[in-house]
């Protein structure tokens, strides 16, 4: 069947062809690298997308050329019933990746669920695994059932990756036992650069630590890595194997090396809005255009305009770059 739409191609030559949704931008701890300590309060009910909205927001993306979906938030399992939307989302033709990030706290009770509804992927993100770091980074207590989340992850045939961020003050120490964690079990562990997307605005040069001091680290630990190279051009890390191929490696360096140019994903926030970038600094409201009863083709008309208004860079280290005004959290990561 052919598609009534086009794709979505920005006036750079990208092609876009992957979402991340944002369920909500409620959160169960409070990461100092994305959330305030204190939050007055989350979107209400009212003004989450419903299910139904989600669905037919991808259903449209996806006619234009979206094949993958990543949920997240916020924590995207604090969204009840999460797991509804996973299945209404896998019934979606030419969608071939439902994939979620979360930070794994309530992943155990719901993992059968996530599973049966057609889950493909999981980001756990895992920056520490002492108990006092989790607490400063996170300024809750859990880490074990961020552990014991990613065992249940673990005992599925969904494809499981960690996510870690590393803040020079506090957990540069931990990416060795991280890694080691992540062997251990056979899977990846993927380093982000820490981004100037956090509530408090604290972000500095000095607390980001690059991908290539880590993996500095790494290879005095480890022997040399293995550039596995990349089978998608637009996946932003860079992977790595070790010399007895147990589990693997890779890092995402936005800060240190941006890679704009191959960027294909387009955002939808929790309240709506569509946007082009994680630091754009304009959105596009298609909650407003659902509400008032436009037609699917005007659904992609709004997503069209959003991708052909993208910057080529975000331009975190040009001097005119200004942090966006909403954080992490309320973006989607
Ligand atoms: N709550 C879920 C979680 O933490 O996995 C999903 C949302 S969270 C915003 C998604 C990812 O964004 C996490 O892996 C987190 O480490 C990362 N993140 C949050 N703030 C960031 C920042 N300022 N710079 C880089 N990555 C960040
Ligand atoms: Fe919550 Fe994820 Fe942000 Fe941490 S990074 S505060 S877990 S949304």
């Amino acid at each position: 069947m052919t598609s009534p739409f086009l794709p979505l191609i920005d006036g750079f030559g990208r092609v876009h062809t992957s979402l991340r949704v944002s369920v909500t931008d409620a959160c169960n701890i409070r990461c100092r690298y994305c959330m305030p300590a204190m939050v007055n309060s989350f979107l209400p009910q009212s003004k989450l997308l419903s299910f139904d909205a989600i669905e037919r927001i991808v259903r449209v993306l996806v006619a234009a050329g979206v094949c993958k979906v990543r949920l997240t938030g916020g924590e995207p399992l604090m969204r009840p019933d999460l797991d509804q939307l996973v299945s209404r989302l896998n019934r979606i033709e030419g969608l071939h990746q439902i994939a979620m990030t979360t930070n794994g706290m309530m992943l155990a009770g719901m993992m059968d669920r996530l599973v049966n509804a057609g889950l493909t992927h999981i980001n756990i993100s895992l920056d520490t695994l002492r108990e006092e770091a989790f607490r400063q980074i996170s300024r809750r207590d859990g880490i074990e059932r961020v552990l014991q989340g990613i065992e249940s992850a673990l005992k599925t045939d969904l494809v499981v990756r960690l996510n870690a961020l590393v803040l020079r003050d506090i957990n540069l120490e931990d990416c060795i036992p991280l890694v080691e964690f992540a062997r251990d079990r056979n899977i990846f562990i993927r380093f982000i650069e820490f981004m100037p997307l956090d509530a408090d605005r604290n972000w500095s040069q000095d607390q980001v630590v690059s991908g290539d001091e880590l993996r500095a680290r790494v290879e005095t630990t480890f022997g040399l890595l293995t550039p596995l190279g990349r089978s998608d051009p637009a996946q932003p890390a860079s992977d790595y194997g070790f010399a007895d191929g147990r589990g693997g490696i890779g890092f995402i360096d936005p800060v240190s090396k941006p890679f704009c140019e191959s960027c294909n994903r387009l955002r939808l926030t929790a309240d709506g809005k569509l946007r082009n970038c994680l630091f754009g600094r304009e959105e596009w409201d298609v909650r407003a255009a659902i509400d008032s009863g436009e037609s699917d083709s005007r659904l992609y008309e709004i997503a069209s305009d959003c991708i052909k208004n993208k910057f080529a860079a975000h331009g975190i280290s040009t001097s005119s770059f200004q942090q966006p005004e909403r954080a992490m959290y309320q973006i989607g990561g």
